[in-house]
This record gives structure tokens, sequence and C-alpha cells, in this order.
């Protein structure tokens, strides 16, 4: 495979998927290893994660080196790789309390003990797609693996640069590495790796999650679907426009808007939509490229070219149908690399591509409302549900109309909070996708098989009985 540099445009880097003979091997040496792993009990797995933490940090220039080269950003890849070493602690610290078993006795039927064991999947695949490669290949890796899974992972074929030196970091604790892998794959080893594994994790688009599932269907395994988004804000009339107003450019324009939980669709009441707009243009054309200098700036380079087309695409879409672009504007070429401003985008409806498909770019499509009504059916007219937010003068005026969103994870009075912190359980709705909370205790237990343990402590009945 080869892979294109996302600032320079160069095809710079080349890796050979594994073959399936390979992909199979490796699979069944995880497997072998992993009833060891899991009948080391948790207290172990925590020990040996912890270490895994520390060795992340004190190689973390290798591996954010590499990331900044896939994402052709640095500040974020270095944001990726604390957050995943805070992430691994913290569930560390959480996962002894999460993982106990109380007995309780049978009110049905009182001489009945009833005690479950939890049984952790043999071996969880973990799918990742480009836009926060390192943080995506761990999100689900590391609860599965303190369930006492082994794991393995394969990240997107956009950015496997970050995977040699995260390998040699798993390596550098051997008893993870004998349940955890990370190979550098394309398409089709995601498709094998479905079929060798007893519970997928997918992160990706719906098109590729479907096929995913599907699979996971014939094989009767479990499917994690994490996918994409059109995520609204709702602007009240009583809202703080200065607040609103960076919360929704942070949330929108951060990583270029390659995130899936982004806010793609603005709606803010008439009363308040101009002074809105001309306060989020000027705030958005404050933003800057990280463009020659990769530490300077906001806006990084699009990382995949075929996304910088479907920005355009949105974008064209929408001016022929006539929206008017306020500030920003279609992708250019810089250095190689394609580069979209933070824009914003006014007369728009859903007509357009633009309100309705996931743009995954700096866009900020602004549409006035007359009531809360009609806000929360224009939120409301899409296919996904990821996540959302709504500013108001309070909480619970804010919290009254996010009761009313389809979202799995509402923010109030900011933005993008499901990304701050995992605790919150949630669930995606719509296309967004399927199979239970990643975030909170739910995104471990989700990790186990229940059995049921039913002692008699009375005398067992009678066939006449
Ligand atoms: P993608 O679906 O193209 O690819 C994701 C992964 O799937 C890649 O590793 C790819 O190699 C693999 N893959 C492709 N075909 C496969 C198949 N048939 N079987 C198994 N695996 C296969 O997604 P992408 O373009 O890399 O990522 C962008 C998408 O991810 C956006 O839609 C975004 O919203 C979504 N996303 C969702 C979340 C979330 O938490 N909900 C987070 C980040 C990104």
């Amino acid at each position: 495979m080869q892979v294109r540099n996302p600032r320079t445009g160069q095809i710079d880097y080349e890796f050979t998927p594994p073959a399936a003979s390979e992909l199979d091997a490796r699979c069944r040496e995880l497997r072998l290893a992993q009833p060891a792993w899991r009948d080391a009990g948790v207290d172990s797995r925590c020990a040996t994660l912890r270490r895994f933490a520390d060795v992340l940090e004190a190689r973390r220039d290798d591996i954010v080196a590499a990331l900044a080269v896939d994402t052709g950003r640095t500040k974020i890849a270095m944001g990726e790789l604390l957050s995943v070493v805070r992430n691994l602690r913290r569930w560390c610290e959480r996962a002894p309390a999460i993982i106990s078993t109380a007995e309780f006795q049978s009110q049905a039927m009182p001489t009945l003990q009833i005690g479950h064991q939890l049984v952790p999947y043999p071996l969880v695949g973990v799918i990742s797609p480009w836009n926060f490669p390192l943080a995506l290949s761990l999100i689900d890796t590391v609860p599965a693996l303190l369930a006492g899974c082994a794991v393995i992972v394969k990240p997107s074929e956009v950015t496997p640069r970050f995977v040699p030196p995260l390998r040699a970091a798993i390596g550098a604790v051997p008893e993870l590495a004998r349940v955890f892998d990370v190979v550098a794959g394309d398409r089709a080893t995601g498709a094998r790796l479905v079929a060798a594994v007893d519970a997928i994790c997918f992160t990706g688009s719906v098109a590729t999650g479907r096929k995913v599932a599907v699979a996971a269907a014939e094989h009767f395994i479990p499917a994690f679907l994490e996918l994409g988004g059109k995520d609204p804000a709702i602007v009240l009339a009583s809202a703080d426009i200065d607040r609103a107003t960076d919360a929704i450019l942070r949330v929108s324009a951060v990583a270029s808007g390659q995130v899936c939980l982004a806010l793609e669709r603005v709606y803010v009441d008439a009363a308040i939509h101009d002074r809105f707009v001309d306060l989020l243009v000027r705030k958005a054309e404050r933003t800057r490229f990280n463009y020659p200098d990769i530490d300077d700036g906001e806006i990084g380079p699009i990382i995949f070219d075929r996304q910088a087309d479907i920005i355009d695409e949105h974008l064209d879409d929408a001016v022929a149908r006539g929206a008017v672009i306020r500030c920003g504007g279609k992708s250019r070429v810089l250095g190689g690399g394609r580069y979209v401003p933070a824009t914003v985008v006014t007369h728009v409806d859903h007509r357009m591509k633009l309100m309705t498909e996931e743009t995954f770019g700096p866009i900020m499509p602004v549409m006035p409302f007359a009531t809360t009504e009609e806000a929360v059916a224009l939120a409301n007219d899409t296919v996904y549900g990821l996540s959302g937010a709504v500013f108001a003068a309070t909480l619970a005026e804010a919290r009254a109309v996010a009761e009313r969103i389809d979202a799995g994870g509402m923010s109030l009075n900011d933005a993008g909070l499901t990304r701050e912190t995992y605790e919150a359980e949630k669930n995606s709705f719509g296309l967004s996708g399927c199979g239970g909370s990643r975030h909170g205790e739910a995104g471990l237990l989700r990790f186990f098989r229940r059995k049921a343990l039913l002692a008699q402590t009375g005398v067992p009945a009678a066939i006449s009985g």
C-alpha cells in the first residue's frame, strides 16, 4: 500500500498488508495467550496496563512524530497521546470496582442462590478510522483488555505510520504483547479480521459499518459500531452569543472538522441570527492554517484527499442552491496539502448536502428558526443521531430542548463534551451506530458474556413434586 502525506501530497510511505494466513496465525497466537491473561485477574491486568501507560509516556516523542506525519498536525497528535495515557490510567483505577459480581438470593425461589460469572470474549477485533488514528485504535482496546480479552487492532490504511512505534511500545511490556497486537492493513484485512474474532468494535463510516454489521451477523458475533454524524447546535434567543460562538467554532473547526462529533449544522433563533453570524464570522476569520509552520495555527490539512473533494462538493451544491459563503470557502492547495478554512455559510436549507450529509470539514452552515418547535424538528431531520448542543440563558431551558433531540449525547451551554470525558454512558441513535455504550461502565461490561450460576441450597424437587 502506498500512503500519501497530507502536508505534501506526496506518496512517502509504504507498507504491506498481512497475508490472510499471517493474520490468521496472529489471531491464533493471541487466542492461545488469552486464558492466562483472563485468569491473572483484573488487578494484575491493571498493573500491566499501568506499565504500558508509562511506556507510552516515555516513548511519546517517537509515537507523536509518526502520528504528526500521518495527520499533518502536531498539537493534536500530542493531545491524542496524552488523552490515551490519561484514559488508560483512569480505566485502571475504575475497572476493579466495575468488574465485581455480587451473589443474591432468588425472590422467586428462596432456596436458590444466584451468582454470575463474567466471561470475556476471547479475541476482540478493533477497526479504526484515520481522523484520530491513535485514540480511536485504543479507545475500545483498553476496556477490552481490562475485561480479560485479547485484542487485535487494524488501523486505517490512510494513517499507518504510527503503527511501528506503537507496536514497539507494546513490545516493551511482554505480558501485554502476548495478548495485544496492532496490524497495519487495508480494507481486505479489516474484512478478514471480522471473520477471525469473537466481537468486533468498528469506528468509521456508515457504509463500511453496514458491511461490518452484515459480516458480524453472519458469524454471530456482536458488532459495536461508532459511525458518522451530522451534529446540530441549537442557539436559543436567550443564549450568550459570545460563549455560543466560541464553543461552536471550536467544535466545528477543531481538527479541521474531521471529527465525528463536529457540529455540522447550526440553528439560531431568528431574533439573534444576524448578530450571531457576524460574531461567528469575525472569530472564524481569525483562525489560521498550520502552514507553513506545523506548530502554528489551528487548522491542519485534510488528512484524506477524497474528503477534501467531498467538502468542496457540498459547498458547490449549497451555493448552487442559493447558499452564501460568509467567510472561508473551498479547499486550497498549500505545499501539496489540501486545506479548508473555517467557513460560515448562510441561506442554507435541508435540500442541500451541506445540511444532510456528513461533510467532515470546518464548515458551519447557519440557519435561522422562528420557534423552538421548528428548531427541534430541523435538528431531528437527519438519518444520524450521534450528539449535539443547545445554548440558552439557563441550563434548565437548554435541557428542555436537548431532551427532545434524537441523539446519544447532548452538551448544554458548550459543545463536544462527550469527547472530553468517557464517564457518561451514551448510545448512538439512527445511523450513527449501535451496539451499546462505549463510554461509562457499560464500555467495559460489554466485553463480557454473563454466565448465570444457580445454586440450589434446598432439596432439588423430585419429578412428582
Ligand atoms: P471508513 O469506514 O472508510 O474506514 C474505517 C476502517 O474500516 C478503516 O480501517 C478501513 O480500512 C476499514 N474497512 C474498510 N472496508 C472494510 C470492510 N469491508 N470490512 C472491515 N473493515 C473495513 O472510515 P474513515 O473514512 O476511515 O473514517 C471516517 C468516518 O469515521 C466518518 O464517517 C466519521 O464520522 C467516522 N467516525 C466515527 C466516530 C464515532 O465515534 N462515532 C469517531 C471517528 C470517526
